[in-house]
This record gives C-alpha cells, sequence and structure tokens, in this order.
C-alpha cells in the first residue's frame, strides 16, 4: 500500500471515531437534559409536600403518612404515638402584635418540636396554629413526657416586640394507636382532648389513654 493510501486510510479512520464520539456527547447531552427534567420534577413533588412558612411537611404529607402508618400498624403492631399541639389564644397574640410576630411564633414552635422529637419522628403543619406530630415506637408514658418538655420549651422561648419579651404558650394532646384505629380515629380521639385542655386553663399536657 502506497503512503498516500494508509494516510487517506488513518484519516478515514479518524473522522469516523470523531463522528462516533459526536454522537455519544449527543447521547449524554440528551440523557443529561432528561436527569435534570427528572430531578426538577421530583424537587417539585418534595415541595408540594412541605408547609412554605415553617419548612415542615404540610398536611398532604401528614394524610399520606397517616394511610401508610395506619396500614403498617396492622401487619407489625408497632405502638406510635400521635401528638396534636395547637397554639393557645394565637388570634389574639396576631391581634395585639401582629401577623409577622405570629408567623415567627410559628416558625419557632414548628423548630422547637423537630428539635424535641427523634430524627426517625416527624412533625407536620395540619393547618394554621396546629401541629401534628408522629412518634414510633413509643408507649404512653414517655410519649406524655416529651409532650411535656416540648410545652415548657414553647413556654420559655420569647420573642421581641420592641422593648418587649413576649411569650407563646401551646396545649397538647396525644393518643397512642390502637389496632382499631383509623387515620381519622386516631386524629379525633387527641383532638377531643384538646377541649380538655383548652379548658382546663390551656398550656397543658392532656393525653387520651
Ligand atoms: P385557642 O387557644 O382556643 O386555640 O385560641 P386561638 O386563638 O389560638 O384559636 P383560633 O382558632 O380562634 O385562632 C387561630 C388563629 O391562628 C387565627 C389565625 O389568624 C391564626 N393563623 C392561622 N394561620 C396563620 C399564619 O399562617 N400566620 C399567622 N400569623 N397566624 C395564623
Ligand atoms: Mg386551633
Ligand atoms: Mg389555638
Amino acid at each position: 500500500m502506497k503512503l498516500k493510501d494508509v494516510f487517506v486510510e488513518e484519516m478515514q479512520k479518524v473522522k469516523e471515531h470523531s463522528h462516533t464520539l459526536n454522537e455519544e456527547l449527543e447521547e449524554h447531552k440528551k440523557n443529561s437534559l432528561i436527569l435534570a427534567e427528572k430531578l426538577e420534577q421530583s424537587q417539585a413533588q418534595a415541595q408540594a409536600l412541605v408547609d412554605p412558612l415553617t419548612n415542615v411537611l404540610n398536611r398532604s404529607a401528614y394524610n399520606l403518612k397517616m394511610v401508610q402508618l395506619t396500614h403498617e400498624f396492622k401487619r407489625y403492631n408497632e405502638e406510635w404515638a400521635l401528638l396534636v399541639l395547637d397554639i393557645d389564644h394565637f388570634k389574639k397574640f396576631n391581634d395585639d402584635f401582629g401577623h409577622k410576630l405570629g408567623d415567627k411564633v410559628l416558625k419557632s414552635v414548628a423548630g422547637t418540636v423537630s428539635d424535641s422529637i427523634r430524627a426517625s419522628d416527624q412533625i407536620f403543619r395540619y393547618g394554621g396554629e396546629e401541629f401534628v406530630g408522629i412518634l414510633g415506637r413509643i408507649n404512653a408514658k414517655t410519649a406524655t413526657q416529651l409532650a411535656e418538655k416540648i410545652c415548657r420549651q414553647v413556654e420559655k422561648d420569647y420573642f421581641v416586640d420592641g422593648d418587649k419579651k413576649l411569650q407563646a404558650t401551646i396545649s397538647i394532646v396525644g393518643a397512642i394507636i390502637t389496632k382499631d384505629d383509623t387515620e381519622m380515629s386516631l386524629f379525633e380521639r387527641a383532638d377531643k382532648a384538646m377541649y380538655r385542655a383548652k379548658n382546663n386553663g390551656r398550656n397543658q399536657v392532656v393525653m387520651d389513654l
């Protein structure tokens, strides 16, 4: 073979190789676009389950979790507790000191609860000034102690308004799941105790036991 022919053949190979590389590059680009789109979709899905003010999970997340947990309880029989936490006289707090400071209280309560529970437990903003905590593998005594601890910590936190130091309190109620419970009945049992907590002077824990 002549030198020129060898050269032409080599050039042809290089050309083909670079064509393949270009094709691969295009394929990679396409794949990374698809991945970026998928990532965006899953971020949007995750975002749909978070309350934007307090950054804790929202009511939709709570509904999903409860269906899963009540179903699992029937299979695995693991004891867990539901706490309902409601800020006391929050309407008056907003009226007296403004919505902006009210929002700070909401964020602070969410933070206090998140810091008090185990990493595997979850807190949700159920709506307005109400939160729900799901505590896994816990008995009534420990759940009550934890609720007491949260109550006392919220009472200690304060909010500055000019030269005033303001405090907020919460009432906490709770129930332990039983085999007859549905997602609704467990919440209702706990929530019924809320009337007792509020009527007995608020800033306290009442468990439905
Ligand atoms: P109680 O001690 O009986 O629970 O009384 P309450 O005033 O806390 O209860 P009520 O249900 O009458 O009022 C709840 C208030 O929560 C009214 C509403 O303005 C306030 N609220 C709900 N969502 C938000 C929010 O996102 N930000 C602020 N600042 N306030 C909120
Ligand atoms: Mg309420
Ligand atoms: Mg309230």
